[in-house]
This record gives structure tokens, C-alpha cells and sequence, in this order.
């Protein structure tokens, strides 16, 4: 008896492992008609100067809105589309979409594009790049793409590589999650940065945790002596900025400044701002 139970639950694995294969092989598939199908687009998050709570920037965020599922989460599908080597033309679309809609922004505000390690082992990334700034018309001193330090770890020559011609335009790169990966250290010394971005994992700590302060006390420090500039992203309380400001901080994000949301300059902004005094700045729709 033991033994044809046994098989009966082999039997519903077996079943089980199927239906989530073609799960994913549909996923993968409706994943590579996104961009042709117009399921694709970005949200803005502002970046402030930590004192005064100024805009100095919006970092682009993907959404995927599909048909049957809804909006998946970046962190779900850009694994996915990584995997799949989808990433290099979604990536691709998410630079000229950045760019252009940034061009018809105000001068002093800068665009945060993200861009996957894969990108970065793609060796046209500097001309995709640059023909991103050249048809949307936006000075190059006004992009900034954030990169994870996985970009890194394998063909570090074509990333290094990379890196130089991209910062030779005049774009800035800043160094993503900062604090959660491997050889953080090594490769701030290995590469040239012009900010580091801290994970929000210390920053979510930082008012009930003393180590998580230290932690982000000591980066902050390693910034200031590196000449890169540090920001923290995922702040959420009045609290959290002022110890982010006392650390010396120069710049933050999070939803106690901003949610994702749309064009904050866009037509759909103009509206929003009539209708409420709060503008841009009330966001993404679920709280
Ligand atoms: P990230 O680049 O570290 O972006 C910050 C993430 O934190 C965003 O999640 C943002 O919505 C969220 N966030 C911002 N403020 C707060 C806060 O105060 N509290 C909390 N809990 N979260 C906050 P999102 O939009 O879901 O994106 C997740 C990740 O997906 C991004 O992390 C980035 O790694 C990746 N991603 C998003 N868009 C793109 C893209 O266009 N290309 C690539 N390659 N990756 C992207
Ligand atoms: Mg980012
Ligand atoms: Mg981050
Ligand atoms: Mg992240």
C-alpha cells in the first residue's frame, strides 16, 4: 500500500513539473512579443538631495503589463529574460524609451537607467548606448545607468571595456545594491564609479539597528575617500532621512519622497497635478 502511494504522488510530481514547464515556456515566449506587443513600459522614481528633498533625478523602473497575468514585477521576469538573453533588446527599448522621454524633461534633471550584467557582457552595449543619446537628442552628462557589481565577475575585460567607453561619453554609471554582494571592496578599487547606490536592506534597519548604521556610517566613509558620491534607496520615513542626513548622505529614494509612477513631466502629470496639489508625488496607485 505504501508503495502505490508512493507512486500515486510520483505520479502527481511528474504532472506537476510538466504544467510548470509549460508555464514557463509560455512565460518565456510571451516574454519575447513584449516589446512588439507593447507590454512594456516605465515608471519614474525620483531621486532628492537628502537635505532639502529637491528632485535631482528619477531612476526608470520597467513594468510588464500582461494580458492574462497582469503587471509581473521586474524582479520576476528580468531573471527570466536574462536567462533567455531576451534582456539585450528589452534592455535595448528600455534605453531609448529612457532617453527620449528624459529629453523633453527639464535640463537639470537626470535619468537612472538600470542595466543587466548580461548588458554589460554584450560588447555593443556602448554603441547602444550612444545611439540611444544621439536619436533622442539628451546630453550625455544627463544619463546615469546602475549596474550590480555581477556585472563584473565574469568577462571582466569587455565589461572594463565598456565601462571606460561609456564614461568617455559623458555618462555617469553608479553601482547598484551596494553592501550585498561579493567583492564590493575589490571592485570599487577596480573600477571607476561615480556613485554608489546603498542596498535598502541597511537602510530599511537603519533607525532601530545600530549595525546597519555602522554599515552604512563605513560606506558612506568609503565613498567620500573613493570620490563617489553615495545615495540610499528604499527610504520610507521622516526618521530614516534625517539619520541618512546625519551620516552625511547626499542623496536618497524611496517612497517617503516618491513612488513609481508615470511621466512626471507627461501630459498625465499636468493632470494630476490639477487635480491634486500632491502631483507626481502621490504615485504608483497601491499603497
Ligand atoms: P533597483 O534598481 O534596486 O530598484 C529599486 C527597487 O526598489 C524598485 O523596485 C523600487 O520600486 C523599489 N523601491 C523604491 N523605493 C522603495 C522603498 O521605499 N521601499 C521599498 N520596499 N522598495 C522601494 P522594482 O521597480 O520592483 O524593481 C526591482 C528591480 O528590478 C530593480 O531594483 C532592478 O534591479 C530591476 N529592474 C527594474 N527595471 C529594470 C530595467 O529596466 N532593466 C533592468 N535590467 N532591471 C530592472
Ligand atoms: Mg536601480
Ligand atoms: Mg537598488
Ligand atoms: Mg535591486
Amino acid at each position: 500500500r505504501a508503495k502505490s502511494s508512493g507512486r500515486g504522488i510520483a505520479v502527481f510530481f511528474d504532472q506537476e513539473m510538466d504544467e510548470l514547464a509549460r508555464d514557463r515556456r509560455a512565460l518565456e515566449h510571451d516574454l519575447r512579443h513584449a516589446i512588439t506587443r507593447n507590454q512594456l513600459h516605465l515608471v519614474f522614481q525620483p531621486l532628492v538631495a537628502t537635505a532639502f528633498g529637491s528632485v535631482v533625478g528619477y531612476e526608470a523602473l520597467l513594468r510588464w503589463q500582461h494580458p492574462e497575468r497582469g503587471e509581473i514585477p521586474p524582479d520576476f521576469f528580468i531573471p527570466i529574460a536574462e536567462e533567455i538573453g531576451a534582456i539585450v533588446s528589452i534592455g535595448e527599448w528600455v534605453l531609448r524609451e529612457a532617453c527620449a522621454t528624459a529629453a523633453g524633461w527639464p535640463a537639470n534633471i537626470s535619468i537612472a537607467v538600470n542595466v543587466s550584467t548580461v548588458q554589460f557582457q554584450v560588447p555593443s552595449l556602448p554603441a547602444i548606448v550612444r545611439d540611444a543619446l544621439d536619436s533622442s537628442g539628451l546630453d550625455a552628462r544627463r544619463l546615469e545607468l546602475e549596474v550590480t557589481e555581477t556585472a563584473f565577475m565574469r568577462n571582466r575585460q569587455i565589461a572594463l571595456k565598456s565601462l571606460h567607453e561609456i564614461r568617455a561619453m559623458g555618462v555617469r554609471i553608479a553601482m547598484d545594491d551596494f553592501g550585498i554582494g561579493y567583492s564590493s571592496l575589490s571592485n570599487l578599487k577596480a573600477f571607476p564609479f561615480d556613485k554608489i547606490k546603498i542596498d535598502k536592506s541597511f537602510v530599511a534597519s537603519i533607525s532601530d539597528d545600530e549595525a546597519s548604521r555602522s554599515i552604512v556610517r563605513a560606506i558612506v566613509g568609503l565613498g567620500r575617500s573613493f570620490n563617489m558620491p553615495i545615495v540610499a534607496e528604499g527610504v520610507e520615513t521622516e526618521a530614516q532621512r534625517q539619520m541618512l542626513l546625519d551620516e552625511g548622505c547626499p542623496q536618497a529614494q524611496g517612497y517617503y519622497f516618491g513612488r513609481p509612477a508615470g511621466d512626471p513631466f507627461g501630459d498625465a502629470a499636468r493632470d494630476r497635478q490639477v487635480k491634486s496639489p500632491a502631483g507626481h508625488l502621490s504615485g504608483e496607485s497601491t499603497a
